[in-house]
């Protein structure tokens, strides 16, 4: 952290703000230019009061210089993060993970059909909402307990690992008896109740990105995660809020290389959520692997047409097989496997 003194700071002034500091548990670098002063804090500055710093007598401004996530950062863990799923899955390696399933589960025949399809096909994880974050309470709500046993009836059935979104941290110890893959949804990215709550866990956690957060905003909620003692985190691009409407969001690719510079946890592209639109699935996913994405979750549907929730983004088996075979040639392109 540097601290901008304003041009008539006073020497008293200089001093009050340099020892406020040293109790922070700094040590100060000073530096008097001829135009201005800049105090330097060496050392840990997660002690210092940066709002109380900017408002003492002479302070113009306080600059943070280091990021404020430090687990997540890759500057203190310079290796790729591997995050092991479980039943021989990994995500961040060099295989890419395709994660691949309805946007919920609605029926037995429905999950267990469409969980052999995409593991045939080569999925490496399904997924399957059993709770439902929906806009109208009118709207379909997911199957809840029994969608999460029809989930582990596909996993039985497949041997595939389950993600699945907690809604809330009473379902908590359910989720922990019976899926793989916890997701967080883009609406519960900051909910950092729930983000403490999966901290404690010892279940992997698929961080979703929220419609309008910023990239630090959403590498601070992996950070609450890892807070907590859990750092199998997975964070998820799925598209965000911009003035456009042709797409439902507009899926920012360019986090994929902001995040794999900034942090060293293994990321994952849903190109379904971000452009709402199935037959933009296929190119924009195929763009996700390009841009060094270490996996995908896609929407899968048998009959999208009559899908409870998000029929128009899902596509079908024989879709998701056609994409498969794409994104084995374009995985080698970029030095990763399918
Ligand atoms: C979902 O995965 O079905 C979902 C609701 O995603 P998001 O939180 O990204 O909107
Ligand atoms: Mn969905």
């Amino acid at each position: 952290m540097v601290i901008v003194l304003k041009r008539d700071c006073t020497a008293e002034q200089l001093q009050e703000v340099k020892r406020a500091m040293e109790r922070g548990g700094v040590k100060v670098m000073v530096s008097q230019g001829s135009e201005v002063t800049i105090l330097g804090a060496e050392g840990n500055a997660s002690g210092l009061n940066q709002q109380a710093l900017a408002q003492m007598p002479g302070v113009e401004r306080v600059v943070p210089v280091s990021e404020p996530y430090k687990k997540a950062n890759r500057k203190y863990h310079p290796d790729d993060t591997v995050v092991d799923i479980g039943r021989g899955v990994q995500v961040g390696g060099r295989k890419l993970a395709v994660i691949a399933g309805p946007c919920s589960v609605e029926s037995q025949e429905q999950i267990v059909g469409i969980a052999e399809s995409v593991q045939a096909a080569g999925a490496a994880a399904m997924r399957g909402g059993a709770y439902k974050p929906r806009t109208s309470p009118y709207s379909f709500q997911g199957m809840g307990l029994e969608g999460l046993r029809l989930l582990s009836e596909a996993r039985q059935a497949t041997g595939l690992p389950i993600v699945t979104e907690l809604m809330s941290a009473d379902q908590l110890p359910i989720f922990e008896e019976t899926v793989d893959v916890i997701q967080i949804g883009a609406r519960n990215m900051q909910n950092f109740d729930l983000l403490k709550k999966v901290g404690k866990v010892n279940k992997p956690i698929l961080l979703k990105r929220g419609l309008a957060n910023t990239i630090e905003e959403w590498l601070m909620s992996a950070e609450y995660i890892m807070a907590g003692g859990n750092d199998r985190v997975i964070l998820c691009e799925r598209g965000i809020r911009t003035f456009e409407t042709y797409t439902r969001n507009t899926l920012d690719l360019s986090s994929v290389l902001a995040v794999k510079r900034l942090s060293h946890l293994p990321v994952v592209v849903d190109p379904s959520h971000a452009c709402g639109r199935s037959w933009m699935v296929e190119r924009m996913a195929m763009a996700a692997v390009a841009a060094g994405a270490d996996g995908l979750i896609i929407e899968v549907h048998n009959d999208p047409k009559n899908a409870l929730c998000d029929g128009a983004q899902s596509i079908t088996p024989a879709e998701f097989e056609a994409l498969m075979g794409k994104l084995a040639p374009l995985a080698r392109c970029v030095g990763r496997e399918l």
